[in-house]
């Protein structure tokens, strides 16, 4: 069978679609959502991504200030502004791009953003309350690759989800949503035995482990849907997912697109959680 592709594209448009009409409503309440960036040293990854973002924002009407420090600032600083930031009613949102330069701690970094600003869904306070079950800043791209599913009207329940990746911003959060919502989730990752003999078993196969054309064919159960999450830049200059998309596609139900997948899905999340931040703050004063 050919499988259909899932435009990531597509499903984020129509989510920020929505989020414009929400952005609007909150504003005529009197509040304008608002995401701080803060962005440090040269990395041009990383300046490409926060220009992403600083786009979407525009583009949806959400307020969003762009902080761009050189890498010998210090830890005490960024943390400093980070702190500054909590205390600034006019900011819903505060992201950090990483990666961070050696010298500043990712772990201090994250858990001083305040959890109730922690749009990026990292600190370990939203981690726990999505792992119990509480409302929480779910992490973009594990909460985009759900909506992506759900966007084709395929149920969860009950299927077997496998995901080849374990890294605490992809693999794991994107297992623990999936349990949620009543797959069995199995982990696979670089220390598994027998790992065809797994992913073969996915109803569901998510894939994020950063290796160009890292799943096949002989990977996949015939109809599974397939989740494309890796972005690998080779020679040629050209980005390509984890998963031998022409091939994977033979085999597969559903499967997503590298470029045009799940990457237009992460912004929107954001999008998504500093709007649902600026909402719980009008919630907060009406109570
Ligand atoms: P990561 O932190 O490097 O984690 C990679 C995972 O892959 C690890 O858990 C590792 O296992 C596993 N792995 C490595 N080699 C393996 C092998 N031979 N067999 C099985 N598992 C193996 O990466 P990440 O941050 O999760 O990102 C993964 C990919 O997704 C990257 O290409 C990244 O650019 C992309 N990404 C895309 C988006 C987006 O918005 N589209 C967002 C985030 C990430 P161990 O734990 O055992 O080392």
């Amino acid at each position: 069978m050919t499988a259909k592709v899932i435009s990531g594209k597509e499903v984020a448009a129509q989510i920020r679609e929505e989020l414009k009409g929400e952005v609007k409503n909150v504003k005529e309440q009197g509040i304008t959502p608002g995401l701080a960036v803060l962005l440090v040293g040269d990395d041009p990854a990383s300046h490409s991504y926060v220009r992403g973002k600083e786009k979407a924002c525009n583009e949806t009407g959400i307020f969003s200030s762009v902080t761009r420090l050189t890498s010998e600032v210090s830890e005490r600083e960024l943390l400093q502004r980070i702190e500054n930031l909590n205390n600034d009613p006019t900011i819903h949102g505060i992201l950090v791009q990483l990666p961070l330069p050696d010298h500043i701690s990712e772990t201090k970094v994250i858990e001083t953003i305040s959890p109730e600003k922690d749009v990026d869904g990292f600190h370990p306070v939203n981690i726990g309350r999505m792992m119990t079950g509480q409302k929480a800043f779910l992490p973009c791209t594990p909460h985009g690759i759900i909506k992506m599913i759900q966007s084709q009207g395929i149920s969860l329940s009950g299927k077997h989800a496998v995901i080849v990746g374990r890294s605490n911003i992809v693999g794991k959060p994107v297992g623990q949503l999936l349990l949620n919502e009543n797959a069995t989730v199995t982990y696979c990752h670089s220390k598994t035995a027998n790992m065809q003999e797994i992913t073969t078993q996915g109803d569901i196969l998510i894939v994020a482990v950063g290796r160009a054309g890292f799943i096949g064919k002989d990977y996949i159960k015939e109809d599974a849907v397939v989740i494309d999450v890796g972005v690998n830049r080779k020679e040629d200059g050209k980005l390509y997912g984890d998963v031998l998309f022409e091939e994977a596609a033979e085999k597969a139900s559903y499967i997503t697109p590298v470029p045009g997948g799940v990457g237009p899905m992460t912004i929107t999340m954001l999008l998504y959680n500093t709007v649902e931040s600026a909402k719980r703050t009008l919630e907060g004063a009406s109570s």
